[in-house]
């Protein structure tokens, strides 16, 4: 395969998670171990692979609306689709004027097996995980991405230390389940603390990870320096009803008990939680439920969704339909909730010093997940981590070299 797209100006544009974003990096070391150089835009490209996702109705919406997009680009690329979108609707694809070839997930692994990333951001994020043994009924995507899949531990370590030797200072570990990695006797707790080892110059940022895998061994380790206190759960309803009925693994009180278990060990961790609204049957005393639960809940930012019924998953869903009005208004509520949680948690660390790392010239991500406008940092080198002193400048939160 060396050298077969040696003479090719090749782009590679990604929808969707960290983990396609982390797949599309590993695309990249594939092309340019094979010669082709790497461009940004599709109209530069003699190839352009689009990467989708289809997670939700608006997933699908926005993957055809950049396929569409590079398709119209002039001069026309080579337009080659891929990702979870492609694996579910290849045919649709096929369709789209300007569509060269369509691949399955299973081509596209086999593509970039055995493949560090070649970020093409200030944070690498590093894949050691696929592959989901858990059926929520909601998720059309556990079924696309095939059998559960990890990076044999020693590659962890090896791809790890190969991106803190090109600079990186912050690698995210990221997985469609990312706590059900195992290697052998090998947890994503064992893994960690095996790559802490490496992270003398960097840091360590755990993806999302389902609640139900968040063992007392994970938790201990957000007390370690190397890695973020930062954890993004997906909580998805605050009714246990709907949790059952949604196939989750945990109800709310072991949830809140998490949340617990996690401050106990590092207080200024920033929890992140998705969380799902208009599932059907949610009724106004579930959805009452979730938003009072979310509202004590210690969290620092949500991400909210409305229920999009997925092709494949109908029965598992089957209930009322939540009025699209409602599930609006219901969003609306809780976004707010998460602006107010942003602005509380941001506003505890306003003249405290804490590490980030430095994205551009005025940009840098805290270990605790806050973005800071940097002032007076001309000096910080880029992707470095630096002791940054936050401030405010009205509702934006700035950080000055300490
Ligand atoms: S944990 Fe649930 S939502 Fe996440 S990938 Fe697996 S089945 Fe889908």
């Amino acid at each position: 395969m060396r050298g077969q797209v040696s003479h090719l100006r090749a782009a590679v544009l990604t929808a969707g998670c960290r983990l396609n974003q982390a797949e599309s990096d590993a695309l990249r070391q594939r092309l340019t171990l094979e010669g082709a150089t790497l461009v940004e835009a599709p109209e530069q490209a003699d190839v352009c692979y689009v990467n989708t996702c289809t997670v939700t109705a608006e997933a699908d919406r926005s993957s055809l609306g950049l396929i569409r997009r590079v398709c119209r680009s002039g001069p026309a690329p080579r337009v080659v689709v891929l990702g979870c979108l492609a694996e579910r609707a290849p045919e649709r694809l096929r369709q789209v004027p300007g569509v060269s070839e369509v691949w399955d997930n299973a081509r596209k692994q086999a593509r970039i097996a055995g493949l560090g990333p070649i970020p093409a951001r200030s944070r690498a994020l590093l894949k050691v995980q696929d592959g989901c043994p858990y059926r929520c009924s909601f998720c059309v995507v556990s079924g696309l991405r095939g059998p559960p899949w990890a990076l044999p531990a020693h590659q962890v370590r090896q791809q790890l230390a190969r991106l803190v030797a090109d600079g990186f200072r912050e690698v995210v570990l990221t997985g469609l389940n990312l706590g059900t990695y195992r290697d052998g006797a090998t947890t994503l707790a064992g893994l960690v603390r095996g790559l802490l080892a490496f992270l003398d110059r960097a840091r360590l940022r755990l993806g999302p990870l389902e609640p139900d895998t968040v063992d007392d061994a994970l938790v201990c380790l957000l007390a370690e320096p190397g890695v973020c206190p930062h954890l993004h759960l997906p909580l998805q309803s605050g009714d246990d009803d709907l949790l059952a009925r949604m196939n989750r693994r945990y109800r709310v009180e072991e949830f809140e008990l998490l949340l617990e278990r996690v401050l106990r060990v590092r207080p200024e961790t920033n929890i992140g939680v998705d969380v799902i609204v208009g599932f059907p049957g949610e009724s106004d005393k579930s959805y009452e439920r979730t938003w009072r639960l979310l509202a004590r809940l210690p969290i620092g930012y949500l991400h909210v969704f409305p229920f999009s019924l997925r092709p494949g998953t109908e029965p598992a869903c089957a209930g009322e339909p939540v009025p699209k009005a409602k599930v609006r208004e219901r969003v609306g509520e809780l976004r707010a909730l998460s602006d107010r949680r942003r602005r509380e948690y941001a506003a505890r660390f306003v003249d405290s010093v804490r590490p980030a790392m430095v994205e551009t010239a005025q940009a840098a991500l805290t270990d605790n997940y806050l973005r800071l406008k940097v002032v007076g940092g001309e000096a910080l080198a880029f992707r470095s981590l630096a002791r940054l002193r936050i401030g405010r400048q009205g509702s934006v939160l700035t950080g000055s070299p300490d």
